[in-house]
């Protein structure tokens, strides 16, 4: 009985929870690189604003988000009207979708793009079509073709979803080439870039899209608390938009979709700046420690500007997962992203980072 689109559908994969793995394997001793969450916790200030804001949890929250909208405003230097809140940007993905998608309309995205795209725009019932990636010879290998996502685009189109930079892979595209691509799509074509790393990027060409707002309608920007922040647990994220595009996206939102605790935790994260440079730090030296195992072991790897990175160790990944998991180090298999070889590894603290490393060695020997 349900849906075409829905039956076509296969539910998202997540990371496996720590807790699962101790009940499956027996395990304990548990390091999680799975899901891109930071291994240094979120800012004191938002967990103690985050308490704080218990003592009203018998209330709904405020449904219009005000203080943390005031707050986003400011920071991005945007018009409040101009904010979506969401239940994670993952929400947001799906008000996109809800907004602008239906049957007989498609969606574009890459071959290697974030599940969540193909899956907001099926259960619409609309089409998902798919451009391939680079191949090495005109960019990045598993990169954004934009040449090739410009080519899907036809009538039927509505929205083209790209993630700067991609997840799973890491890649990224620059300022000059992104703006070129937004430019040249047809107006009735809703643009989303997804900069759920945003934060961790360090790149100069990397674009600030919050600049771009005021010459595109089209443009939704998302961004999330989840990985930087690392509020992953309370779910709280953001579009930045056109207001009349946050208008049509407020209509199809649930009207307490932001709980009360994400909005007062948000809100504190946002000002601990120092909190997030450490994070950013970390990340930096983690990814040079990752990459240089990595060429120790001989493995080739997909150069990242987030805060993961998919390792090509040249054999199924799925089965050096289930290796992984045996001796209590969680990572991400992502043959489901058309990367069956490689599997996609968190940056975490250094120790973290090199329990794994010497896992993966042990396992591959
Ligand atoms: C993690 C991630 C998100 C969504 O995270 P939320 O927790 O829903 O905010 C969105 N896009 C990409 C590319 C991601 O990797």
């Amino acid at each position: 009985m349900a849906a075409p689109g829905v039956r076509a559908l296969t539910a998202y994969a997540p990371g496996k929870p720590i807790a699962e793995l101790e009940r499956e394997y027996g395990v304990s001793n548990i390091i999680k690189l799975a899901s891109n969450e930071n291994p240094l916790g979120p800012s004191p200030h938002a967990l103690e604003a985050a308490r704080a804001s218990l003592a009203d949890i018998a209330l709904y929250p405020d449904g219009a988000g005000f203080e943390l909208k005031a707050a986003l405003a400011r920071k991005h230097d945007i018009a409040a009207n101009g904010i979506t809140l969401g239940n994670g940007s993952n929400d947001v993905l799906d008000l996109v979708a809800r907004a602008f998608l239906m049957p007989g309309s498609e969606a574009v995205y890459d071959e290697h793009a974030f599940a969540v795209y193909p899956i907001a725009t099926q259960a619409v019932g609309a089409t998902g079509r798919v451009a391939k990636a680079h191949d090495g010879m005109r960019g990045p290998r598993y990169g954004h073709d934009l040449a090739a996502l410009r080519a899907a685009v036809n009538a039927n189109t509505r929205v083209v979803f790209i993630a700067n930079p991609n997840n799973p892979t890491g890649t990224w595209l620059p300022s000059t080439q992104l703006e070129a691509f937004i430019r040249a799509l047809p107006e009735q074509v809703i643009v989303v870039v997804d900069e759920a790393y945003f934060e961790y990027v360090e790149e100069s060409d990397y674009p600030d899209t919050t600049r771009w707002l005021a010459h595109y309608p089209n443009l939704i920007v998302t961004r999330t608390f989840s990985k930087a922040y690392a509020l992953a647990g309370l779910r709280a994220g953001y579009a930045l938009s056109h207001p009349a595009v946050a208008d049509l996206l407020n209509r199809v939102r649930q009207p307490f979709n932001l709980n009360s605790v994400a909005q007062a935790a948000a809100r504190a994260a946002l000002d601990d700046t120092a909190h997030l440079a450490a994070a950013v730090q970390v990340n930096r030296e983690g990814m040079r420690q990752m990459t240089g195992a990595c060429a120790e072991l001989g493995l080739d790897y997909i150069p990242s500007v987030g805060n993961f990175i998919c390792i090509d160790v040249g054999r199924p990944g799925a089965a050096v997962y289930e290796d992984l998991l045996r001796v209590g180090v969680i990572v991400r298999p992502v043959a489901n992203y058309g990367l069956p070889n490689h599997l996609r590894v968190t940056i975490g603290t250094a120790v973290q980072n090199a329990r794994f490393i010497e896992a993966l060695t042990r396992v591959l020997d």
